[in-house]
């Protein structure tokens, strides 16, 4: 079996003592079982050209890091990036900023890693870059000479044509993407953008008739790889964090009360404010849930570089601490908010604990926080899970989930309402079906899926 090189932004290396979110588990998962190489930024900016990657062997992997150009960094991860690919992608022309300069970082880094890394490669590898911060790769690759297939995986969401146009130079965007073999989304839809994208701006997107479509004068593949989750470590971490301390304390301190839970990055896109606003509603519009619910938000702080992620922070003290102000009694406080990251295993126990998962973005990839929060729960007794229909995840869980549009505060908290109200059995049958699906296509389904279309 040919050697898999798998790219991201970042790079999980063992010494960097990160713990290993969702798509590090899949990426490594791949990785041990063919050998090869993960190659990304080691966490660390230099002046100038980086030297040469740094390399560390564990097993049949090597971990290879760069550095990049501090002014390099700033204008690729923070302005481009972070400021403008994200917030469109992610359908928020509002706060979209855009310098030229920032997307010629953004090309230089992705030559950089091209430079890098190509002197590592065999003519066997198989590539599997990762994400919006690597769009441009293949096309660097491809110049710089490898002739390896090449596979890309957004894990963000693709906007159809008329926001992506939005983007100035977006043709460039478009033809990057068309440089790999195989171009891989998180839903049906993002695939359906990407092809509508490709034929408005005259680039292809027509069926080759052999499961590929034509872009530029090359044929790629374009398909759905909804990424899923380690579903049984979350579920026995679920399980077995009941016993922790810290888990028992919030049951205790909750007594009869339920609790309504959102753990998320602290990133405008999750709808935190509206989130908030929705819970507000629901104790406007409803007094008999006062004192009865109890609201836990954990928010990791993230990108505290970028000006929009410093505001969205000031702007969430704001509303919690209104809320509070306006609802709370001696014994009873309506939200309570936690803005900082915490450890995977005492997250599956308080998701075990509540009975009402609220994940409402307002556009998301997949949404792994909504995977863990099903697979977490106890099947005896299940909570309930809240989505957005703007969240990839709500393709695969819309049957099992009380779907919401997070921009309708009133149908945000109605859903609440019933979730908090629901019988046991209709719980149960609504957890038992959302299980199943994330069974049949787990993280490692995901992984081994993906590598298949990109050839043995
Ligand atoms: P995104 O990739 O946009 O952050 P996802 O929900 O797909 O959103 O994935 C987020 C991952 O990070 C999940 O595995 C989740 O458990 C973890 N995570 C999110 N917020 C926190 C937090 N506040 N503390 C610890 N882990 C978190």
């Amino acid at each position: 079996m040919s050697r898999l090189i798998a790219i991201s932004n970042r790079v999980a290396a063992p010494s960097g003592g990160k713990t290993a979110g969702g798509l590090a588990v899949g990426i490594l998962a791949a990785l041990r079982q063919s050998g090869g190489i993960w190659f990304g930024w080691g966490g660390k900016t230099c002046h100038g050209e980086p030297s040469e990657p740094k390399l560390e062997k564990h097993g049949n992997i090597t971990f290879a890091t760069v550095d990049i150009d501090k002014a390099d960094f700033d204008g690729y991860y923070n302005d481009y990036c972070n400021g403008t690919l994200w917030p469109l992608f992610h359908y928020m022309l509002g706060i979209l900023k855009y310098d030229r300069e920032a997307q010629e970082a953004y090309q230089r880094v992705n030559q950089l890693f091209a430079r890098k890394l190509r002197p590592l490669l065999q003519p066997d590898d198989r590539i599997w870059v990762h994400d919006y911060h690597l769009i441009p790769l293949a096309q660097e690759l491809r110049r710089a000479g490898a002739e390896q297939p090449i596979g890309f995986f957004l894990h963000v969401p693709f906007p159809s044509f008329d926001v992506l146009r939005t983007l100035p130079r977006y043709r460039g965007l478009l033809r990057a993407m068309a440089q790999f073999d195989v171009v891989g989304f998180q839903t049906r839809q993002d695939c359906e953008n990407f092809l509508g994208g490709l034929r408005s701006a005259g680039l292809g997107g027509a069926p080759c008739g052999d499961g590929r479509v034509a872009a530029l004068d090359r044929r790629i593949l374009v398909d759905a790889f909804p990424i899923g989750i380690d579903v049984e470590e979350a579920a026995e971490q679920g399980a077995a964090s009941m016993e922790s301390a810290s888990v028992q304390r919030l049951a205790r301190d909750l007594g009869d009360r339920e609790l309504v839970i959102g753990v998320d990055r602290l990133d405008y896109s999750k709808g935190l404010p509206e989130r908030f606003r929705a819970f507000e509603t629901l104790l406007e519009r409803h007094p008999g849930s006062r004192r009865q619910l109890v609201f836990l938000q954990i928010a990791s702080p993230t990108r505290t570089g970028v000006r929009a992620y410093q505001e969205i922070r000031h702007e969430l003290e704001r509303s919690a601490g209104h809320i509070n102000g306006r609802f709370a009694e001696p014994d009873w406080t309506p939200i309570r908010y936690i803005n900082r990251g915490l450890s995977r295993k005492l997250l599956m126990g308080y998701f075990r604990v509540a009975r009402i998962g609220l994940v409402t973005p307002m556009r998301d990839g997949m949404n792994l926080v909504a995977k863990e929060f099903v697979a977490a729960q106890d099947p005896a007794d299940p909570g309930v899970l809240v989505l957005s229909r703007l969240a990839g995840a709500a393709a695969e869980l819309g049957d099992g989930a009380l779907l919401v549009n997070p921009y309708d505060p009133v149908g945000v908290a109605d859903a609440i309402l019933k979730a908090s109200e629901m019988p046991p059995q209709e719980r149960r049958e609504k957890h038992a079906m959302m299980m199943q699906v994330l069974r049949n296509n787990d993280i490692h389904a995901w992984r081994r899926r993906f590598i298949e279309a990109l050839g043995d």
